[in-house]
């Protein structure tokens, strides 16, 4: 830890959006009326008992939560038999199970947030940009439910590669426009959204999918999801009387893990893991590890740590888990890792896969591609812990839509 350590790593951003030299709000200068609305409309529907009881009804009744912790029994013994030798040793595993949320992922806490704070500012539509198109139909999903128009982009090369969430976005009423410009991926989808946003200013309100985004995106998404960290602390106190020992999360953007982990972050006690997408190994250069292969830079509206070629171009990610495909991390992010309070680690797609199996087998539970990254790491870290150890996994989303992936997948490496 060489950077000085804050007394506290919960009361970030300062007032311009900055986690020490990250985030900020580098955003053209049209659009800058616009976030100090949105910051300030922001601010007051956190202050506001009523929206905070609005939304709480929402997320019990539409939603589905609180979503469990559960305890992962057979995981845990399976693993406690590949202690070799150590037979005091092995994690106690336990799943937040945010698969279980209506849409079958975490997406939905934070579009439920974003949307209402859009009917409360009067916005009458909708943008959203996608790259596997989880959060276009998080999105598409709530605003059928609200009543908005919603337009959702997304490059074409993704609307290609994601057809059954294209059909999905369109079953809800949304518009998808296919971005044909540079790569036509995620990173062209942002540009086009922000572009739109510019253009639409009076009346649209741009849905961010993760701790992205020029401030106050990072921190908003980050207090909407903080919900899964502040019902693991009050479901673990109730199963255990005590707090978790670590935690664990997938990072795309990194929303699910900063949910996850906001609410521990001032539990000195609590060791904190985020889990990157090593695609076919971080030496190949084909993977979406922007901490491990990455540098600071600017996209997106926010200075983080970034996959850039030499002379600082954006470089796609790559991953089996599309969720996982996004070149960067949120800035929150970037900070906890230069402070060394969050400990980020990366699993391959290989690994993935094989723990995404485990998981099917062991527990009858079909993981997300994305989380199935994090469980990775969970089969070698929960070994080398005591047997009291409690460690919780964050179960971010389920995986019915990657069977298609992983069978794929699996026939390839048959041959
Ligand atoms: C989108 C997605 C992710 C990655 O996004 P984060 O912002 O890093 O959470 C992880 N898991 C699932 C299931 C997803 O759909």
């Amino acid at each position: 830890m060489s950077a000085p350590q804050p007394n506290s790593f919960r009361t970030g951003p300062d007032e311009r959006g900055h986690f020490g030299i990250y985030g900020g709000r580098f955003v053209a200068e049209t659009l800058m009326p616009l976030i100090l609305e949105l910051e300030q409309a922001y601010a007051a529907a956190k202050a506001d008992a009523k929206f905070q009881a609005e939304m709480d009804g929402h997320l019990a009744n539409y939603v589905g939560r609180p979503s469990p912790l559960y305890f992962a029994e057979r995981l845990t013994e399976h693993l406690r038999k590949t202690a070799s030798g150590l037979s005091a040793a092995g994690a106690k595993i336990y799943f937040k199970r945010e698969e279980l949320n209506h849409t079958g992922a975490h997406k939905v806490n934070n579009v439920l947030g974003q949307i209402m704070l859009a009917l409360r500012m009067g916005k009458k539509r909708i943008i959203a940009e996608t790259g596997a198109g989880m959060h276009g139909v998080a999105t598409a999903t709530l605003c059928a439910k609200f009543g908005l128009p919603c337009i959702v982009y997304m490059g074409a090369v993704d609307v290609e590669r994601q057809k059954p969430n294209v059909l999905r976005m369109r079953m809800l009423g949304a518009e998808v426009r296919g971005v044909t410009s540079g790569s036509k991926t995620l990173k062209d989808a942002m540009n086009e959204a922000l572009r739109d946003w510019v253009g639409n200013v009076a009346d649209t309100f741009y849905c961010i999918g993760t701790v992205a985004g020029p401030h106050p995106y990072p921190a908003m998404v980050r207090d909407f999801q903080s919900i899964i960290g502040r019902e693991t602390r009050e479901q673990m106190q109730k199963a255990e009387g005590r707090l978790p020992d670590s935690l664990i999360a997938c990072i795309g953007g990194g929303s699910n893990a900063m949910g996850l982990f906001h609410p521990f972050l001032d539990e000195r006690s609590v060791e904190i893991y985020g889990v990157e997408a090593a695609g076919h190994g971080l030496a190949s250069g084909k993977h979406a590890a922007s901490i491990a292969g990455g540098r600071p830079g600017v996209l997106h509206g926010n200075r983080t740590y970034l996959l850039m070629d030499d002379d600082g171009q954006i470089e796609e990610a790559h991953s089996i888990s599309a969720g996982l495909d996004y070149p960067g991390i949120g800035p929150e992010h970037a900070w906890l890792n230069d402070l060394g309070r969050v400990k980020f680690l990366s699993a391959t797609d290989d690994e993935a896969v094989a723990a995404f199996q485990l998981c099917s087998k062991l527990e009858g539970i079909i993981p997300a591609l994305e989380p199935a990254h994090a469980l990775a790491r969970v089969l070698d870290l929960a070994p080398t812990k005591p047997k009291d150890h409690l460690m919780v996994l964050n179960m971010s989303g389920r995986g019915d839509k990657d069977l298609d992936s992983v069978a794929a997948f699996l026939e390839s490496k048959k041959k």
